[in-house]
C-alpha cells in the first residue's frame, strides 16, 4: 500500500474534466490540455464512459442536417452542457404556483 493515490482520481479533478469535454470534442483545447484530458480518461473509466457518450453525441448532431435536429433538442443539449460547465450546483427547486 503506497496511499497515494494519482491526482487524476480526485472527484474534483473529475468535474474539472467534464467542464472542458465539450471544448476538447470541439477541438477548442491546445495540445497541453487535450493531453491532459487523454491521460485522465485513460485511467478513469467514468469520465471515459461521459466522453464517449458526449462524442456521440455531438457526431449523431453532426451528422445530420440541420432540419432534421429540432431546435428544441439543441437548446437541451446546450442547457446540459452549461450545466456541467457551471459545475455541480443543484438545480433549482420547480415552482409550484
Ligand atoms: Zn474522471
Amino acid at each position: 500500500m503506497t496511499g497515494a493515490d494519482p491526482p487524476e482520481h480526485d472527484p474534483a479533478h473529475c468535474r474539472e474534466m467534464f467542464s472542458h469535454l465539450s471544448e476538447y470534442l470541439d477541438r477548442e483545447l491546445d495540445e497541453i490540455a487535450c493531453r491532459q484530458i487523454e491521460r485522465h480518461l485513460r485511467h478513469c473509466d467514468a469520465c471515459r464512459a461521459c466522453c464517449a457518450t458526449l462524442a456521440r453525441t455531438v457526431a449523431l448532431c453532426q451528422g445530420m442536417p440541420p432540419h432534421a435536429v429540432p431546435g428544441d433538442m439543441a437548446v437541451r443539449l446546450r442547457e446540459a452542457i452549461e450545466k456541467l460547465r457551471a459545475g455541480d450546483r443543484p438545480a433549482p427547486a420547480p415552482h409550484s404556483d
